[in-house]
This record gives structure tokens, sequence and C-alpha cells, in this order.
């Protein structure tokens, strides 16, 4: 059968596993020799103890865990050519010649490098003497299929990427507990949150708890946002409100492009309306957990999907990315998804917010 390797590489997500699970548990139905590589990208470098083959029974009870149990990191060696030889090699030795990769666009930019070099890191392998010349020949294409994994949903060209959903959660569950003491002492509060170039986590956290203000980053508020704040705070305290909440992203900013911190805001409330106010930084708290049933489905149906399209490739196939449309699993190339992501990271760096939101929306 063919050889199959999964791993994960940069933050970790919840659903991740699933997305682990599905792809061993699919490989072995359709007759292919899976492996996990552990550690990301540091652990195919380094090889030895960090791939390892599969079995049906070692995904077993993992679906239910948060953040990724074969492991991640973020790895140097792999950034040089050096690095990616001996990740190449390890790979060969084991007759992996197809690679799921579950990460953010970093992690895919790097596993579309390794794509295109492959023929040539394969050659100087050869030249050295360190794989045969029928090693290089039954071994002369990589396929590769990207999922991504990211609590931040800031992908271009999937609806939902795995682990947002649970964040979600995660923030709405936190949201309603403080609502309840803020309700008792007639408090205000700012809830910071995750996403720092994308505003999805702050928004619909924002819009699902009834917040009355909300930062984020793509929509920076206008120049007088400290007074239009003051005022929306206390019509809704006169209209008989005993709490405020307000969403502030880690990376909302001003027109400017200059950061609007939890702080700064709670400093304009008691200043301007002397209301009792507390920020609440949610951290990485929105990282764990258990997954929702939204991303185990997501990460079960990425993963079937990515080692249906392995299996599918043929030798000029370009690497793909898996994504929900809709309600449908799809594939897209995966670099027009990368490349759209870079673009809407510079849109946003210069100050082109309505120019990043249309590109994020297009798929
Ligand atoms: P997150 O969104 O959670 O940060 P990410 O996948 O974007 O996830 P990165 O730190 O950008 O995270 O990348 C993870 C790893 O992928 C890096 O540590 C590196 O090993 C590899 N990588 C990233 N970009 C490249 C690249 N251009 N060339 C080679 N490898 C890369």
């Amino acid at each position: 059968g063919k050889g199959i390797a999964v791993f994960t590489s940069g933050g970790d997500s919840q659903g991740m596993n699933a997305a682990v699970r599905a792809v061993v548990r699919m490989g072995i139905y359709l007759g292919c020799k899976v492996y996990f590589i552990k550690e990301g990208y540091q652990g195919m470098v380094d090889g030895g103890i960090n791939i390892v083959e599969a079995n049906w029974s070692s995904v077993s009870s993992i679906i239910h865990l948060g953040g990724t149990v074969i492991g991640s990191a973020r790895c140097q060696d792999f950034r040089e050519r050096v690095g990616r030889m001996k990740a190449a090699k390890n790979l060969i030795n084991r007759g992996i010649t197809n690679l799921v990769i579950i990460g953010g666009d970093g992690s895919l930019t790097g596993a579309n490098l390794f794509r295109q070099e492959w023929s040539s890191l394969l050659d100087e392998l050869l030249a050295n003497g360190e794989i045969t010349p029928e090693q290089r020949n039954k071994y002369r294409v990589l396929n590769i299929a990207g999922l991504v994994g990211s609590i931040d949903n800031d992908f271009c060209g999937t609806d939902m990427t795995i682990g947002t959903d649970s964040a979600l959660h995660r923030i709405i569950e936190a949201t309603d507990a403080i609502i309840s003491t803020a309700y008792s002492h007639q408090r205000t509060f700012i809830m910071e949150v995750m996403g720092r170039h994308c505003g999805y986590l702050s928004v619909v956290s924002a819009l699902t708890s009834e917040a009355d203000f909300v930062f984020c980053p793509e929509s920076p508020p206008p120049e007088d946002w400290e007074k239009r704040l003051c005022t929306k705070l206390e019509q809704e305290r006169t209209a008989g409100q005993r709490l405020n909440i307000i969403i502030v992203a880690e990376g909302a900013i001003d027109r400017e492009g200059k950061a609007i911190t939890a702080e700064q805001v709670r400093k304009v409330i008691v200043e301007n309306l002397h209301q009792d106010t507390r920020v609440t930084v949610l951290g990485h708290v929105q990282r764990g957990g258990s997954p929702s049933a939204f991303d185990r489905i997501l990460g079960c149906r990425m993963g079937a999907e990515a080692v249906m399209a392995l299996m599918e490739a043929k030798e000029d196939t370009v690497p793909c990315v898996i994504s929900l449309d809709g309600n449908q699993a799809i594939r897209l190339p995966l670099m027009d998804c990368v490349k759209r992501t870079q673009a809407v990271a510079k849109a946003m760096a210069n100050k082109q917010w309505e120019d990043a939101v249309d590109l994020r929306g297009k798929s």
C-alpha cells in the first residue's frame, strides 16, 4: 500500500485530533501504511522515534481531546534546505510519499515549498549516495493535502477552520459566567478574545453574547469612538440595563493602525462614566478544552477527504487544501488560498480594511 504520513504544525486547535484519527483510519481502510510524524516539521527533520506507524487503535479515544496528541512545533530547521533534505530522506526511508499536513498558512507554505523542491532534493540525496536510483524513481512524486487548523478562522478559501467553533464555545461560556456576576454588581466587563488579524471570534462572540460594543481588527472604529462608546453605555444603563459587556479582539486597532487595548478601553470608561469596570483576558483557555461536535465532524470529514485526494492524485496534481464550502468538503489549490490569505494580511497592514474583508469573503 501507499505510504501516508500525518502531522500537525504551528499553533494547536481543537479538532486536530479528530482529523488525525480520520486520516489514519481512512488510510488504513484504503490499504495504506499510515505514519504519525510527531512534533510537526521538527519530527520530520529529526526522524527516528518521531515517525511511527499508526494502527487502527492508536487513534482510539482521542476524538474528544483538545490540542494535538501527536504534538506540534515551530521548526527553524525546516526553513533551511539542509533540514528539508533530512526530512526527505526520513520519508523515503519509510516509503512515505503522501503527506497530510494540519496547520496554518505558514505550515502550508512550507509544505508547498517542500513539494516544489522534492525532485531536486532527491537528486541531491542520490548524488550523495543516501538513496538508491530505485528509490529515486519509485518515490519521485510527493503528494500533499493540507487541512487548516486554527481557532481564528483566518484562512481564505474555507468557511470554517478546525478549532474556531470550539474556541467560540469557550468564549461564550466565559462570557455567560461573567454576565451573571456583572449583573449582581452592576459592573462593566471588557473581555479580550483572540484574533490577531481576524475579527471572526470577536464579532461572533459579541453578537451571541449581546455585547454592547466590539473592537476588531478589520473594522477600526471612527475617530470619536471614545465618545460613541460612552454614549452607548450610558444609554443602556439609562434604559435599565444592569451591566455592560465589551469585546476587544487582541488585534483591535484604531484608524491609524495603533492597538486598542482592553486596558485603554477600561480607562476611557472609568474616567468618563465612573462605572465599576473590569478586564478579563481569556487567553489560552480559548484554545483548550474538548472540541465541539462541529469541530469533531469537521476534522473527520476533512481528514477523510484529504486521504481521498491523495489517493486520486496524479503526478502533476498540485497540492490541495481541503475546505468547507457551505456544507461541502471541497479541494482547492493550496497556494491560491495561501496567497489570498497573505494578500489579506497585506491589505490590513496597508490599512485597506474594506479590501481585506472583500478578499477574505471571496471563495
Ligand atoms: P499559526 O497560524 O498557528 O501560526 P502557522 O502554520 O502559520 O500556524 P508558522 O509558525 O508560520 O505557523 O509555521 C509553522 C512552521 O512551518 C514553521 O516553524 C516552519 O517550520 C514551517 N514554515 C513556515 N513557513 C515556511 C516557509 N516559508 N518555508 C519553509 N517552512 C516554513
